[in-house]
């Protein structure tokens, strides 16, 4: 990919350029834990966006996306935002960084990736986070710590795309880390690399491409029932729950709020589960925890679908090692371990029952834990 970029960037600007990249995620576990103070379990994975840039020497940046085949260009000041959405995530990261006090000058850029759209592995993180990590190496020495170049990214979601984000995929894209996942607190906001290398196995991601459009904002709801179970129990957050605490309220909540707040307070456990099992390089315990995650979304979260459910059926008839639900749910990826000797089965199947019940085979995503943010040498 660099070397094409390289030579777009130079048949459009003329001149050389300097190349960076940055990573789209996977979470491996934590699922609708962030809101409630808990522990998420991302990585950067080998799908990236990759820009080529060189200074210019004005005050506008100039910008062609290959994978759009459209140009832009605009100005550094608020007022300058470019209507192109693509284009936003650029202009966004660049007024960010001039919030924090950072410095940027026009440049000229050409970018293009890989890492599927709107498929939950988060392309747009990976867009802010290449910039970001670029115009703090262009032109300010590096001086801007990493995760503040995650809450560029984050903040340029909220100011400038409308997405009301969390900061767990800029802070994977940023810190993302080649054979490593990291446990994010989202509490204290502390994170600490384990080894991820499950030699024998694949990770890979099955695409549903549903999307179910829910009317009455099943994501509120979840937080709001989160809420309250953890006002009943006097704690901040349900972090600081246990299942015996729960226990103890069970006939002051609803039925739904204790299943909600069993699958947070469950979760919770399992990302620590999982963190101690991968030190000891047992995946099999990993892939148990998947799939217990899996169950609670589904049965006690309920924000699974028929779809996901469909594919994480199969891939307990396939002997998958673990398969999840990824993301917030209602639709998107599953993520699947499975050791390397029953993968062709796995995916054979999964798109042959799958496309027989629903009309079309769920898109195979293989990954694996790389590099996040990176200047790309040659
Ligand atoms: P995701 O879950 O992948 O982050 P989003 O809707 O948040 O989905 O972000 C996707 C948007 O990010 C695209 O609509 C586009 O504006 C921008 N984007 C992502 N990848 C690219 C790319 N390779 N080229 C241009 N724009 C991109
Ligand atoms: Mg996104």
């Amino acid at each position: 990919m660099k070397e094409q970029i390289q030579a777009q960037f130079k048949q459009r600007f003329g001149t050389d350029s300097v190349v960076y990249a940055s990573a789209g995620r996977i979470n491996l576990i934590g699922e609708h834990t962030d809101y409630n103070g808990g522990f998420v379990f991302p990585g950067a994975i080998d799908k990236y966006i990759m820009a080529a840039i060189n200074i210019n020497g004005t005050d506008k940046v100039r910008v062609l996306s290959m994978d759009m085949d459209a140009y832009c260009e605009f100005g550094l000041n608020e007022e300058d935002a470019p209507q192109e959405q693509w284009a936003r995530y650029i202009f966004g990261v660049c007024r960010e960084t001039i919030k924090r006090g950072g410095v940027v000058k026009g440049f000229d850029t050409v970018f293009a990736g890989n890492v599927p759209l709107g498929a939950g592995l988060s392309s747009s993180a990976a867009l802010e986070s290449c910039f970001a990590f670029a115009l703090n190496d262009l032109f300010n020495d590096n001086k801007i710590d990493k995760f503040e170049l995650a809450k560029i990214g984050q903040s340029t979601e909220h100011n400038y795309c409308g997405v009301n984000c969390g900061i767990m995929d800029q802070f994977a894209s940023v810190f993302g880390k080649k054979d490593c996942l990291m446990r994010l607190d989202c509490r204290s906001l502390e994170h600490e690399y384990f080894p991820f290398h499950p030699d024998g196995y694949k990770l890979v991601l099955l695409n549903s491409k549903v999307k179910h459009e829910l009317v009455d904002s099943p994501y509120n709801k979840r937080r709001e029932s989160c809420e309250r179970v953890a006002a009943t129990l006097g704690v901040e957050t349900l972090r600081d729950a246990t299942y015996t605490m729960l226990a103890d309220v069970r006939d002051k909540v609803s039925d739904e709020d204790y299943r909600r707040a069993r699958f947070v307070i469950g979760e919770k456990q399992r990302v620590l589960d999982v963190c101690d099992a991968l030190e000891r390089g047992d995946y099999e315990t990993v892939g148990r925890c998947m799939f217990e995650t899996h169950d609670g979304l589904s049965r006690d979260y309920e924000v699974s679908c028929e779809e996901l459910d469909y594919l994480n059926d199969v891939a307990r008839e396939c002997g998958v090692t673990g398969s999840r639900i990824m993301g917030g749910g209602f639709g998107g990826c599953t993520i699947n371990l499975v050791k390397e000797e029953r993968y062709d089965n796995f995916i054979a199947t999964a798109k042959e029952k799958f496309n027989r019940k629903y009309g079309h085979e769920p898109e195979v995503i293989n990954v694996i834990i790389s590099d996040g943010a990176h200047k790309v040498e040659d």
